[in-house]
């Protein structure tokens, strides 16, 4: 089930918490030594969502100074542990060293992160709450777990996290039992209303994001003026394109709020994260006229490591005169920049225009089909023969390494098993070999290939 770490410096309130969300449903107490014995875990309820929850708790009574670093690693084993976490700060003691330590541990898990205030009851907290900001973490929650405010707006938060989890969990189920070595596969699983393709638009700042939503669902729904963000959060629209259903996560609300510029590109990662776990396709969305900053690499990045299958959108293609030496260009620093999303489609468009949005439109769907593509074993095993052949191996020491059969493993995003007689010794670029050759001979664009090396058991 879905998991959730809470995670915080001691004494921001993790355990208060822990028991008003667990209740006297206490599953497990790991009673192992070592580090595990100070993680509780339990089965929590809040709202209509059940899932799982991890706290550190164990160590809020030890003083002595090895603590700093104790719950260092307990909470990157519980972050490491968790689908997401809960970040409790101190409303009202503000931010501290120890708060920006976590901060970091958390940034680097590229997990989801709630930030949550805690201790805000009242208005004591509303300083606490500005400064909360600065961790770049997203917009901070107001919580008080001893009072039980603020629950209904973290129910609001998980909701898409714990219903994301909960629907892998089931696709990863159906992923098992359907090898079918006949065919060319059963393709993806139907999009339909109930299940709708869930995708994510991400880029920087102004690159044009809610303009293209705007554009895409047809109806002027996303928030234009800063007041209206007041009190919106990330949700996930349902609408359909062009008669597919899909789910937009959109997190305009909280990015409308953020208005220092700087605040604000910090503020576009970490909500970039979160819409790149929700999702299934990534739309990256670049601006003509400033591609490739370092922030649209990270996020470009993010998404390929998620393995989800990535469509790069170049908006604000009106503005540009000379668009087939841009194009160029684009393409160019495309491949250079980002070669991890090699085979990624590149589409321009306006988002102010329209113009474009049909051709977006195909790609996202070719995307999202490459990604749930499964290759039978058969197909497989001739193509590496004559993979191997064309160029074989290395024969380090003398001796050939072997690559016996592959298989499919898994879908979304395809993932390969090669056997292989020395897998530590077959060099990184064979691999790169197999994959490039994959993508171009199964016609796999827009999506991570995901490709390892085994040794027969
Ligand atoms: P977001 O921060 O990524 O959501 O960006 P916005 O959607 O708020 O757009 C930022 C600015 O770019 C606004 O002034 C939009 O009107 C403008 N913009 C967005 N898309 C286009 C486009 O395709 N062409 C032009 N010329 N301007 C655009």
């Amino acid at each position: 089930s879905f998991t959730l770490a809470i995670v915080g410096r001691p004494n921001v309130g993790k355990s208060t918490l822990f028991n008003r969300l667990v209740g006297k449903r206490l599953a497990l107490v790991d009673d192992q030594p070592g580090v595990t014995r100070d993680l509780r875990e339990g089965a929590a309820r809040l709202g209509d969502l059940r899932f799982t929850v991890i706290d550190t708790a164990g160590l809020e009574d030890a003083t002595d100074d090895s603590l700093e670093g104790r719950m260092r690693r307990l909470s990157e084993r519980a972050v490491e542990m968790a689908d997401a976490c809960l970040f409790l700060i101190d409303a009202r003691a503000g931010i501290t060293p120890n708060d920006t330590l976590f901060a970091d541990i958390l940034r680097r898990s590229g997990k989801p992160v709630i930030l949550a205030a805690n201790k805000a009851e009242g208005r004591a907290a509303e300083a606490g709450l500005i400064e909360a900001w600065e961790l770049g973490l997203g917009e901070p929650l107001a919580l008080s777990a001893e009072h039980g405010e603020g629950l209904a707006e973290l129910a609001t938060r998980l909701a898409p996290m714990v219903e994301a989890a909960e629907e892998r969990a089931e696709e990863a189920e159906t992923d098992i039992d359907v090898e079918d070595d006949d065919g060319e596969g059963d393709g993806p699983r139907p999009i339909t209303a109930k299940r709708p393709l869930q995708i994510a638009v991400v880029g920087r700042p102004n690159a044009g994001k809610s303009t293209l939503i705007n554009r895409i669902i047809g109806e002027d729904r996303l928030l234009t003026g800063p007041e209206a963000g007041i009190t919106r959060d990330s949700i996930a629209v349902p609408f359909q394109w062009d008669g597919t259903h899909m789910r937009i996560f959109d997190t305009a609300g909280m990015r409308k709020k953020a208005k220092v510029q700087e605040k604000l590109e910090k503020l576009s990662v970490a909500d970039g994260l979160r819409a790149v776990k929700f999702a299934e396709v990534v739309v990256v969305l670049l601006d003509a006229a400033i591609p490739f900053e370092t922030q649209d690499l990270r996020i470009a990045d993010l998404a390929e490591r998620e393995g989800r299958a990535v469509v790069v959108a170049v908006n604000k293609w009106d503005l540009e005169e000379e668009k087939q030496e841009k194009l160029r260009d684009l393409r160019a620093g495309f491949e250079r920049l980002l070669p991890q999303l090699k085979g990624a489609p590149l589409v321009t468009v306006s988002a102010k225009t329209g113009r474009g949005l049909d051709r977006l439109n195909a790609a996202i769907l070719k995307a999202y089909d490459t990604w749930n593509r499964r290759v039978s074993t058969a197909r497989l095993n001739r193509w590496l023969t004559a993979m191997t052949e064309a160029h074989p191996p290395p024969a380090p020491g003398g001796k050939r390494i072997k690559l016996r059969y592959m298989t499919q493993a898994k879908t979304r995003p395809p993932g390969f098993v090669v056997m292989c007689s020395h897998p530590d010794k077959l060099p990184e670029s064979y691999s790169r070999y197999l994959i490039n050759g994959l993508r171009e001979d199964f016609d796999m664009p827009g999506t991570p290939i995901r490709l390892w090396m085994r040794s027969q058991a």
